[in-house]
């Protein structure tokens, strides 16, 4: 890959931004997120060491294992379909779901036949990694959710709805205000709407002068649409990010470049901009729709109960010291509760009836 195309791509990027504000004026924070992420997922190479953030299947392979596992027990608790769609949403580099196949393939032959492979990946670099982590399976590529067909659905997205934009509302004193985003001749910078939105932060009236609150209807109508999936077709979902299991107010993004954190509004398109994922709103949407819902429980004791330490010993075997060594803080990383292990949270939806799926046994919901 030459390093061209982004270059070129991020300051298209910043112009068309620019002119944007020009022409009407200051923009939302969540219409400059969805340029600012459309643009950055477009250049590919993301992942990763020489990349700017590393994900879960990135750092082991036990992740996307347990995972395959976790849809064969998802899919035993719908019925066995024979014909299914195992759908993931954003898969970066499609390490996720290879680990999965592999690890069912011979375990779970049915499963691993009745099913038909959807990705969801608006970004074509990546839709090219994917093809090539991909080889051997058939797949179907689509821009969302609404062109999946129809049929009973298992559905993953890992580190997907942290990625969508959030709006953000600044507490002032008449009211909740959209952050806006303008440019002068300093640069980007943060800017208030002068008018209050009425509908916005009934619940946080009480919050301080200048706190900030998040809302993503990009997460919301997502959320929404696996919800009716899970609950139509029929299906169960899979959602596993950083966030916060009660709403709250608090400004969360953040933007990662080169493993560093790195201002928000800086160089558009260079650096991954990211939000917490608010698993109270995903619960409140999925419950619209009538979907059941499992969690969330933190990523830690989840992937434990999947067996994340058995399979830790089973790769160990054979393996020299260094191996081993590598193995163990591969799998720790993603348990312990100071890296990813309690941050990061998983929730599952299904459809009604379903009383639970593995892993979230006997943990109660919000
Ligand atoms: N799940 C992967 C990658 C996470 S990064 C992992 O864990 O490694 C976010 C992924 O979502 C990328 O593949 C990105 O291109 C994709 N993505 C972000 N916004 C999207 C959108 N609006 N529609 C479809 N895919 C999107």
């Amino acid at each position: 890959m030459t390093t061209e195309a982004p270059e070129q791509n991020t300051s298209n990027l910043e112009a068309h931004l620019i002119a944007q504000i020009k022409k009407n004026g200051p923009i939302p924070f969540a219409t400059y997120m969805d340029a600012v992420a459309d643009a950055y997922y477009a250049r590919g190479t993301v992942f990763g060491k020489s990349g700017d953030f590393i994900t879960a299947p990135e750092i082991s392979q036990v992740f996307g294992e347990l995972i395959g596992l976790w849809c064969v027990t998802a899919w035993q608790a719908l019925g066995q379909p024979r014909n299914f769609n195992l759908v993931e949403c954003g898969p970066g580099r499609g390490t996720l779901m290879a680990d999965a196949l592999r690890t069912v393939w011979d375990i779970a032959p049915i499963f691993a036949r009745s099913a038909s492979l959807h990705l969801v990946e608006r970004s074509d670099t990546l839709r090219d990694e994917q093809r090539k982590t991909l080889a051997p399976y058939d797949i179907d590529w689509h821009d969302d959710l609404s062109t999946i067909p129809d049929g009973p659905v298992i559905l993953v997205a890992n580190e997907f709805l942290d990625a969508l934009p959030v709006s953000q509302f600044v507490k002032t004193s008449s009211g909740w205000c959209e952050r806006m985003v303008t440019h002068d001749s300093e640069g980007f910078h943060f800017t208030t709407a002068p008018l209050p939105r009425p509908e916005i932060g009934d619940a946080f009236d009480d919050a301080p002068a200048e706190s900030i609150l998040e809302q993503s209807s990009a997460v919301q109508d997502v959320t929404s649409r696996i919800a009716t999936l899970c609950v139509d077709n029929p299906g169960a979902a899979l959602l596993i990010d950083y966030g916060h299991v009660f709403s709250d107010v608090g400004d969360t993004v953040q933007a990662i470049k080169n493993h560093a954190y790195h201002p928000v509004l800086e160089s558009p398109g260079e650096a991954d901009i990211t939000a917490h994922v608010d698993f109270a709103a995903i619960a409140q949407s999925a419950r619209a729709q009538g979907a059941s819902i499992h969690g969330p429980v933190e990523q830690g004791p989840w992937l434990k109960r999947l067996g994340a330490e058995i399979r830790e010993v089973q790769l160990s075997e054979g393996k020299t010291d260094a191996e081993i060594q590598a193995i163990q803080s591969s799998i720790r990383r993603l348990l312990d509760p100071q890296e990813m292990g309690s941050l990061f949270k998983v929730m599952a939806l299904g459809p009604r009836g379903i009383a639970t799926f593995s892993g979230f046994e006997a943990i109660p919901s919000p």
